[in-house]
């Protein structure tokens, strides 16, 4: 059950990384850099605005009577939503306004009923379009019994595709909770989430483990539980709570993902923003988990989007003069210690979508793939243009084109410029990418074969959440917790 959302924030931090990646992949010669910077200065590129459709369903007793809401409302729904999530270039279109017609669900749907295998709304959705249904009462269930109930819940990626609300969070005076419900639907969690690291620390004040924990997103400051009592009369901190360090908290109560829907002493709602980090993985989430609500289509090669292990046939390395070489002198193993396995030809690489490719055709390989000893991974990247045997097929080849990129010495005071260029085979099932490359240095050309296997992300997750199960208990599995606001 935790398992899930923590793969989730996996998925997330990959994919923050991975944009970082994209964001400065040049991997062309300074020059083209420059041209395309001036280029950008005459012409400042437009960004690109998110069109959502939304379905809405007002539920109603069996017979059409007792609407949960009206259209006047929807549009007020709607308004709130637009504004504010001007700011993340997303925008929202209401694409129909449906009636749900159930006379118990209209007395109380239970959230229960809609998480997991046989999902009681699936029948009534639109696949392409974010599904918002109103309904009265939404009952929870904790051991068993429906004994409370929530304001509005919302489907993580992965679980499902609708947000479910009730009055009090399509109330006149109630301007976040939608947004804040879609920020969950787009994947973001609370910002005083206790996701904690391997060594069982929630998120550092100093940001130092922001990765994974608190929401998995850095640029929101770490921040203990909240209550009412932690917020001063204009929506400023005024708990002392201390982090694993005895550093001060300084929580960001403005963010749309608080889970606290409070008011200043004026009344304006404390929630109004997103950080920059949390509205560029609300747009990695409607590419690569939600692309039907854009009208792209569904990415096949979203199973390349993970961290891989990469095995080179040629183990030399880059030839820097800079450093010392490495040791290899072999201590003979001691009796009863496991041998060492031999790591000289294993690399290490983040696959992921290039995001400039609108027709889903490439992905982009990145970090020391080919383990040269290069200390600028982050630096380095190519193209991956993947060809399948036939429309319908999991097979094909892959082609990487000519590609230059630099190969920075430990010191940072030598570089080396490679070109690789290479052809091979993938596999969608196992995720196996086989690669014969050509790689050159100063005109010598020298061949080898790359082979890019998975790791394993449950080993990886269980390594790196150690210690968090049982924490989150059954509301991992559901997205959301009860007393959501
Ligand atoms: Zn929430």
């Amino acid at each position: 059950m935790t398992m899930k959302r923590t793969k989730h924030v996996l998925k997330l931090m990959l994919l923050c990384m991975a944009m970082a990646v994209i964001t400065n992949c040049n991997s062309d010669d300074d020059s083209t850099v420059e041209e395309e910077i001036v280029n950008e200065e005459e012409q400042p590129e437009t960004p690109r605005i998110f069109m959502i459709p939304v379905t809405h369903h007002i539920s109603r007793t069996d017979d059409g009577n007792n609407p949960a809401t009206d259209a006047a409302r929807i549009a007020k729904v709607m308004e709130d939503i637009n504004r504010n999530y001007l700011d993340a270039n997303i925008q929202f279109r209401t694409e129909e306004i449906r009636f749900l017609d159930n006379t118990a669900w209209n007395e109380q749907f239970e959230k229960d009923d809609d998480f997991g295998e046989d999902r009681a709304l699936l029948e009534f959705e639109d696949p392409n379009t974010l599904n918002l249904f109103y309904f009265f009462r939404i009952g929870d269930t904790e051991e068993g019994e429906v004994n409370s109930t929530v304001t509005a819940t919302a489907h993580f990626p992965g679980e499902g595709n609708n947000v479910k609300l009730t009055p009090s969070a399509f109330a006149l005076d109630n301007f976040t909770t939608t947004t804040h419900e879609i920020g969950h639907y787009f994947g973001l969690f609370h910002i005083d989430d206790d996701f904690v690291d391997d060594q069982g620390r929630t998120e550092l004040v100093d940001g130092s483990n922001c990765i994974l924990t608190g929401d998995g997103i850095c640029d929101t400051p770490a921040s203990p539980v909240l209550d009412d009592t932690l917020v001063g009369d204009d929506c400023n901190y005024i708990g002392t709570l201390t982090d694993a360090n005895g550093e001060q908290y300084t929580p960001d109560l403005t963010n749309y993902m608080s889970s606290l829907s409070i008011d200043d002493s004026f009344r304006i709602a404390c929630r109004r923003n997103f950080s920059p980090q949390q509205i560029e993985a609300m747009v990695v989430s409607i590419r690569v988990d939600r692309p039907y609500l854009i009208g792209e289509p569904f990415c096949q090669f979203i199973d390349f989007v993970t961290e891989y292990e990469t095995i080179n046939s040629n183990t030399g390395g880059a030839p820097f003069t800079d450093q010392a070489p490495v040791d290899i002198e072999e201590e003979a193993p001691i009796a009863g210690e496991e041998e060492e396995e031999d790591m000289s030809n294993i690399g290490f690489a983040f696959i992921d979508f290039d995001f400039n490719n609108e027709n889903c055709e490439s992905v982009i390989i990145s970090q020391d793939f080919l383990n040269l000893g290069c200390f600028n991974g982050d630096d380095i990247t190519a193209v991956m243009t993947f060809t399948p045997e036939n429309p319908e097929s999991n097979q094909g080849t892959v082609a990487i084109v000519p590609t230059n990129f630099d190969c920075l010495s430990e010191s940072g005071a030598q570089t080396l410029t490679y070109t690789i260029e290479a052809t091979g085979t993938y596999d969608i099932e196992t995720r196996i990418i086989n690669l014969n490359y050509t790689l050159t240095l100063n005109g010598t050309a020298e061949t080898g074969t790359l082979l890019i296997n998975p790791l394993d992300d449950d080993e990886f997750i269980e390594e790196e959440f150690e210690g968090e199960e049982g924490e989150e208990g059954e509301e991992g599995e559901e997205g959301e917790e009860g007393e959501d606001l």
